[in-house]
Parts: structure tokens; C-alpha cells; sequence
């Protein structure tokens, strides 16, 4: 079975975890620091902060920057759920906007012009497959209204500019992303002050932590505000600094086979789009997303292509039809983000991948879509 995504895990990742364990010191210590320099070194940032999961991180920025009850945040609905849920944590009210196009899925500038209120304090950007938001226009956009840009940068681990458009940007390391500790986020900001106060907030609000205090260095502590556990431990940071290393090699090796499915798939299969086509920008290509055409069934391309032993997904139902968040915001209307949900279909990608898979995926992919014509056909 190809699957849509795969960790490169291997004897470094195993070493390294074994020598935390012989060590004897697991939870936050010197490996975390570490790995939170070398990452925001990466992405050519001063500092970042390593938490628990990319969720907990866009959970503390929206507590650090006092977002708060009454305020509105501007969200895609074309992502994942962690994006909302982090407004919601802080009673603040999500809103969503559109995508520009199906040739574009990333948030519409002038969908979220048009959503914007006096109550509009954040927007939260998010690098939908690793492909970077535009830079100076958003810039532009939250600096004439004086709101904050937030970015979700959980598709983008490795991409140098993700992270610096906006006050603050958090990395996802889950299971499936282009880094992974299993569980695991990153923080990056051009903030000290901002950052700092989020490293606080990621254990407990405590002045000082327990590796200090193991070092003999502050004794005893205060609470000076209200956090939370959401620290990372040295196992992940461990696995992290590995898995660091290989990131350039694994994300050139995801842009080689997208490349390549951009190549073939147009000649394979004439009907289906793809999105973000000749992109002039940069991209960590953390997913190979294409549209079918409007009269295909989904469904029945996806169980054809399993069949052939290819898994694909969906990325993303739309998040203003999911229950929880339809029921407290009610209904909105976001036609090409709907349009885009209903056809999209994520092709398998990842560094172990060969060019010979992309091919077959291709050819595969391109069988399902006849197949599934001449049997309409069949029907009348
Ligand atoms: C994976 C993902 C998240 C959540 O990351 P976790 O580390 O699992 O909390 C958030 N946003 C997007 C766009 C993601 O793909």
C-alpha cells in the first residue's frame, strides 16, 4: 500500500532516543534548548519555543497576545480544526473567510477585506500544502487595520520565510508532517518579550522550571500568570534534532515529486486541476493536493485508487460545515472553499516515495477517472 504520508524514521531516530534513556534526564531539558535553537536557526529566526503539539502553540499565542471575549479572528475554513479551535479557546469568535480560487486555495484578501470588523483583532494565516501566503500583501492588509497576523505554518517545517510574515508563527511535528516527534510544536516569533511570555505560559506560569531547579539554579518559584503544561520533553527533542538534520534533503526530495506530478499529470489525466500550477513561490510541499473535475464522484475515485493499493485523503472538510462550529457561528457561505472541499483530492507524497510511484499514481489515478466514465456510460 502507497500512503498519502509516511514518517522517515530510521537507526538515528532509535540511537538518539536511547541515549535520552541512558541519560536519565526525559522531561524539558538541555536537548530541548537545543532543538529550539537549531530550528529557529532553520528558519533564520533569533529564538523559538517547543511545546507540546502545533494546537497548544496557537493556543498560547492567542493567550500572549491578549486575544480575549468579544474579539473576532479571521480564519480559512479550509484547514484543519486546531486553526479554529485555538480562537475558541480563548472565547474569542472565529470567522471565516474564503480561498481565492480553486487555482489558489490559500485565504482570499479580499474575502477577508469584506469580513473584516471593528471587532477584528487577529488573522490567522495558514500555508495550506507548505505554500507560503504573500508576504507583503497580508502585511499590508493587518498593518492598515492595525490587527495582528498570527500564521498556522503547521505544512511549512523547513521553509525559511514561514513564520516571519506575522507576529508569530507555529510548526506542527504530528506523526504526518515534513518533521515529526510523534506529538510535538514549535513556536517562532521576532518577539523576545512575546516569546518569553510564552514559554512561561507553556509550563504552568512558573517563574522558573524544574530542569533549573534540578540545576540548582532558583531554588523556589512564583506563578505570575495563568498557564498551562504544554512543554515538550527530551525524547521529542531528541527525535527533533535528528529528523532537523534530513529536513532540507526530505523537503527538496517532496518538491522533486511534485514537480514531477505536475509534470505527468496533465498528460495523464487532461481533466483534473492542480492547484497553486506553476507557483512562482516557495513551498515545503507538505501535501500533493488536485481537484477532480465537477461531474466525477469522489468517493468512487478514492476506493478505486485504494484498490490499486493507493491510499488518498481529503484535505480539508470545510470547517464552517462542521457541526461544533456551524452550531455556535452559524451558517456561512464560502463558494469556492466549498467548490475546492467537495473535489479535492490529496495524492500520496513523501520523501520515500520514488519517481517510479509518482508515475504509477499518475497512470492510477488517470485509470480510475476511465474507468469510472465508461461504467456511467454502462449505466446511461
Ligand atoms: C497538523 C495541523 C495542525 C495541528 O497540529 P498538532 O501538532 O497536531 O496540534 C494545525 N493546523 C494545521 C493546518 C495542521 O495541518
Amino acid at each position: 500500500m502507497l500512503f498519502v504520508a509516511e514518517p522517515t524514521l530510521g537507526e538515528e531516530e532509535k540511537r538518539a532516543l536511547s541515549e535520552v534513556i541512558d541519560q536519565g534526564w526525559i522531561t524539558m531539558g538541555e536537548r530541548v534548548s537545543r532543538f529550539e535553537r537549531e530550528f529557529a536557526e532553520k528558519h533564520e529566526m533569533q529564538d523559538a519555543v517547543a511545546v507540546s503539539s502545533c494546537t497548544a502553540g496557537l493556543h498560547l499565542v492567542m493567550l500572549a497576545l491578549g486575544i480575549q471575549p468579544g474579539d473576532e479572528v479571521l480564519v480559512p475554513a479550509m484547514t484543519f480544526a486546531a486553526s479554529v479551535n485555538c480562537v475558541l479557546y480563548v472565547g474569542a469568535r472565529p470567522v471565516f473567510v474564503d480561498i481565492e480560487s480553486l487555482d489558489m486555495p490559500l485565504m482570499s484578501i479580499d474575502d477577508a477585506t469584506a469580513k473584516c470588523t471593528e471587532k477584528t483583532k487577529a488573522i490567522i494565516l495558514v500555508h495550506y500544502a507548505g505554500y507560503l501566503a504573500d508576504r507583503s500583501r497580508w502585511r499590508t492588509f493587518a498593518a492598515e487595520r492595525g490587527i495582528v497576523l498570527i500564521e498556522d505554518a503547521a505544512h511549512a517545517a523547513g521553509m525559511v520565510g514561514a513564520g516571519t510574515i506575522g507576529t508569530a508563527g507555529v510548526f506542527s511535528f504530528y506523526g504526518n508532517k515534513n518533521l515529526t516527534t510523534a506529538e510535538g510544536g514549535m513556536v517562532v516569533s521576532e518577539d523576545y518579550h512575546l516569546l518569553e511570555r510564552i514559554r512561561q505560559l507553556r509550563a504552568h506560569g512558573l517563574t522558573a522550571s524544574t530542569f533549573q531547579r534540578h540545576l540548582n539554579q532558583g531554588i523556589t518559584y512564583d506563578v505570575t500568570m495563568l498557564g498551562y503544561n504544554y512543554r515538550m520533553d527530551e525524547l521529542r527533542a531528541a527525535l527533533g534534532l535528528v529528523q532537523l538534520k534530513n529536513l532540507d534533503t526530505w523537503n527538496k526530495k517532496r518538491r522533486d515529486l511534485s514537480l514531477l506530478y505536475h509534470k505527468i499529470l496533465p498528460r495523464d489525466c487532461p481533466e483534473i486541476r492542480i492547484p497553486f500550477y506553476g507557483h512562482p513561490g516557495g513551498s515545503a510541499h507538505h501535501i500533493m493536493p488536485v481537484v477532480l473535475p465537477s461531474d466525477s464522484n469522489r468517493q468512487q475515485v478514492m476506493s478505486k485508487l485504494y484498490g490499486m493499493g493507493i491510499q488518498t485523503t481529503v484535505h480539508y472538510p470545510p470547517a464552517h460545515k462542521l457541526s461544533l462550529y456551524r452550531d455556535l457561528l452559524g451558517p456561512t457561505r464560502l463558494p469556492w472553499t466549498e467548490k475546492f472541499a467537495s473535489h479535492e483530492l490529496t495524492l500520496p507524497l513523501h520523501p520515500r516515495m520514488t519517481e517510479a510511484q509518482v508515475e504509477q499514481v499518475s497512470e492510477a489515478l488517470a485509470e480510475a477517472l476511465a474507468q469510472i466514465s465508461q461504467q456511467e456510460l454502462a449505466d446511461g
